[in-house]
């Protein structure tokens, strides 16, 4: 279970949550219908309506989960926040077609959506005249228009909106597949960061003068588009590279009857803070510091090792490429992980050993470059 999160279903193996703050997004429609001077009714209305626009934002995540599990990419979760979904995908496609169908399956799920929408007003003769809307008053009116015809704006925009080119929207994901057709994908993400730092400088701009919200999305694309940036160079730099290069032989080696104030003792004592559980060279285990906090409130410091460890720990190869290793660490939440060869342990993988690897490998870089 996700913490701050609410289950509310599941679907193709795929959980559904909706996570706490949420439920801010519903006080806040209910507050302002209460201070246009609206009834019970309208409020919730309102709220009816947030629920079906966020169960659109639902069917667009499984737009692209849906997709990335026909390339066998599977997806951990759904979450709604406020802001919109995020389905977490265990890894994105490296192939740039793949990339390409998964990021517009979601806004074409919109898409599709605003259509039936469309068809079904036409069809009941409920398509407003917008000629008769002014600027003023808009909210006012916004709240006549009706629920079927606010629900395809809505999704119309999410649609469109959701098609930017610029990270971390879909249309972001589309461009760098795009280019990444002619070019390698990090040479790609580059330029597309760079289109969406662009695009994101210029709605900061426009925001200062029209509206202010267009500041925040700015914002919001910039430091999306540079992270994603980051994250890719970071990726490419990796897959150089594989576990054997980053191997650390001389570590501490819990046995299985230990106590855990031993291990206590050793993490006061020493940099190390999660730990391999072993004996005679055969895996066992690994000890996090999560669970020696929650061993030693639970069963108290004269416990053992054993009782406590982590038995269904990740296992490296020494000829995983290191971008593997590393999103497998920060998948499992871990930060060592043991690396066997035919069976048996020959050494342990540390992220921050990664990291450090990583700096080294960018300095010397730097300095060969100049
Ligand atoms: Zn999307």
């Amino acid at each position: 279970m996700k913490k701050w999160s609410l289950y509310i279903g599941s679907y193709a193996g795929i959980k559904v949550f909706i996570h706490w703050t949420f439920w801010i997004i519903i006080g806040w429609i209910f507050l302002m219908h209460y201070n246009l001077g609206h009834g019970l009714t309208e409020g919730l209305w309102g709220i009816l309506f947030i629920l079906a626009l966020f169960g659109c934002v639902v069917l667009h995540e499984f737009g692209h989960a849906l997709t990335a599990k026909r390339y066998h990419i599977k997806t951990r979760d759904i979450t709604i926040y406020p802001i919109g979904g995020i389905a977490s995908l265990e890894a994105m496609p490296e192939k740039p077609k793949q990339e390409l169908w998964v990021a517009l399956a979601g806004p074409a799920v919109n898409v599709v959506i605003a259509a039936i929408l469309l068809i079904y007003l036409q069809y009941t003769g409920k398509v407003p005249d917008l000629t008769s809307l002014t600027a003023e008053d808009s909210n006012a009116h916004m709240f006549n228009l009706s629920f079927g015809f606010n629900l395809f704006a809505a999704n119309l925009i999410l649609g469109v909106f959701n098609l930017i080119p610029a990270f971390p929207m879909d249309g972001g994901r589309v461009l760098r597949a795009l280019l990444a057709l002619t070019m390698n994908r990090s040479k790609a993400t580059r330029i597309a960061a760079t289109v969406g730092q662009f695009l994101a400088i210029g709605f900061v701009f426009f925001g200062f003068f029209y509206n202010f919200w267009l500041v925040f999305i700015g914002l919001f694309i910039y430091l999306g588009a540079g992270s994603e940036a980051a994250y890719e160079s970071t990726k490419s730099a990796l897959s150089r590279y594989t576990a054997k290069d980053v191997l650390m032989k001389q570590f501490t080696c819990l046995l299985p009857e230990e106590t855990l104030e031993k291990v206590v003792q050793l993490l006061l004592n020493g940099q190390e803070k999660e730990f391999v559980v072993a004996e005679n060279d055969k895996l066992l285990g690994v000890l996090t510091r999560i669970e020696l906090i929650k061993g030693l409130s639970e069963y108290g410091k004269a416990s053992t090792v054993s009782n406590v460890m982590r038995k269904d720990c990740i296992v490296l190869h020494p000829d995983m490429p290191l971008h593997e290793v590393y999103q497998k660490l920060m998948a499992n939440s871990c930060a060592v992980a043991p690396v066997l060869d035919n069976g048996g342990l020959i050494g342990i993988v540390d992220k921050e050993n990664i990291d450090e690897f990583l700096l080294i490998e960018r300095a010397l870089k730097r300095i060969d470059g100049a």
